[in-house]
């Protein structure tokens, strides 16, 4: 604690982002990100945005990129919400949406960071834990009790498990009165997006990324698709903190992205199939994984501790994650890489045990 902080910025529980190496000798399989370089598309839109243009501020409404994404979507330009990556479109929502006197609900085992915009808002979070193989129970969501709006991601992380559809409308409809947050960062890997619910319930808020799906992690674009009442409320809270949404780069970069379909069908083919190979694989070496539908693994061995061969691991030049948190500390976290990295690595994982 120094004494130039704010009690506020004393009190916080930051989050911690996972390892990003300077050197780039390791192989990288610990913030799921995508192996494949952006759409080239893409990149020539970002190049050619980066003109004597730069000296002017960006549209703060991002229009061209909130119609693109409507497009896409078949929603109303104002169901969409654009933002600076999905963790400041959640930071706004948990702001916008969940009323301090009353638990926010979330998985006991989930992405670590609602925990601390739960903090940042002065909420509590009520963790609702999740079954012994990682399922989320449904019950827990819809009994009835008092609470003040619910989040979480789907396909679940770092469990990725993927909830159906059916599961999310039973939640919506029971809770009628509360905004269900789906995060869908990892939906594109093989889950069905709840986007198609947007214009029956008013309630739900699906948020997106392109970091994942789309390769675009370093360029910092998220979305929120909702009813006119829920992004008017996001707009709200934006418009309170920092009104230039995204950069001039970041938004031309965006569109360009959206619109090369063929690209993103290639590599998120490309990671699936990966996935389904080195899922087997790591099966046979004696691993237990869960029915992963992100762009990572989910797994673990029933002798050797998670984060013995996380070290041994690195020690090979392979980066994991693992996580200290009960119930998941004997799991590692191992995002999809190509190929070749994924060979690279069930090689170093077969001399790890
Ligand atoms: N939600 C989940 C579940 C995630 O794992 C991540 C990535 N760490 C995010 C949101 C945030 O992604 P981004 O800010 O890059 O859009």
């Amino acid at each position: 604690m120094s004494k130039f902080w704010s009690p506020l910025a004393g009190a916080l529980e930051p989050y911690v982002p996972g390892e990003q190496p300077k050197d780039k000798t390791y192989i990288k399989l610990n913030t799921n990100e995508n192996p494949y370089p952006p759409s080239p598309k893409a990149l020539k839109a970002i190049a050619d945005a980066a003109d004597a243009d730069l000296r002017l501020y960006p549209d703060p409404t991002c229009d061209l990129l909130v119609r693109e994404t409507a497009r896409y979507y078949g929603l109303s330009p104002k169901q969409v919400f654009v933002g600076n990556g999905s963790d400041e479109v959640l930071a706004f929502a948990f702001a916008a949406f969940f009323d301090p006197a009353k638990p926010v609900l979330f998985p006991d085992i989930t992405y670590s960071f609602y925990k601390v915009y739960a903090k940042f808002y002065g909420l509590t979070p009520k963790l609702i834990p999740l079954d012994d193989d990682f399922n989320i129970p449904l019950g827990s969501f819809t009994d009835g009790g008092e609470h003040g709006g619910i989040i979480m991601p789907n396909p679940n992380a770092p469990t990725a498990k993927l909830m159906p559809l059916r599961d999310i409308v039973t939640l919506l409809e029971s809770n009628p009165d509360r905004v269900v947050i789906i995060d869908e960062a990892y939906i594109d890997f093989g889950g069905e997006s709840a986007v198609k619910l947007v214009p029956q319930y008013p309630n739900l808020l699906v948020v997106q990324t392109l970091s994942k799906s789309r390769s675009l992690a370093g360029l910092r674009v998220g979305f929120a698709f909702g009813s006119e009442e829920l992004i008017e409320g996001l707009d709200r809270i934006k418009n309170s903190f920092n009104s230039y949404t995204l950069d001039r780069l970041a938004l031309h970069g965006a569109v360009a992205a959206l619109q090369d379909e063929a690209y993103f069908r290639e590599t998120t083919d490309k990671v699936i199939r990966t996935r389904e190979r080195v899922s087997r694989q790591v099966v046979e070496l004696g691993f237990k994984a869960t029915d992963s539908r992100a762009n990572f693994l989910f797994i673990s061995h029933p002798d050797i501790a998670a984060k013995e061969l996380f070290l041994r691991l690195r020690e090979k030049g392979v980066l994991v994650r693992y996580f200290a948190s009960p119930r998941i500390d004997n799991y590692l976290r191992v995002s999809i890489g190509t190929d070749e990295e994924m060979n690279a690595f069930l090689t170093a994982l077969e001399a790890c045990v």
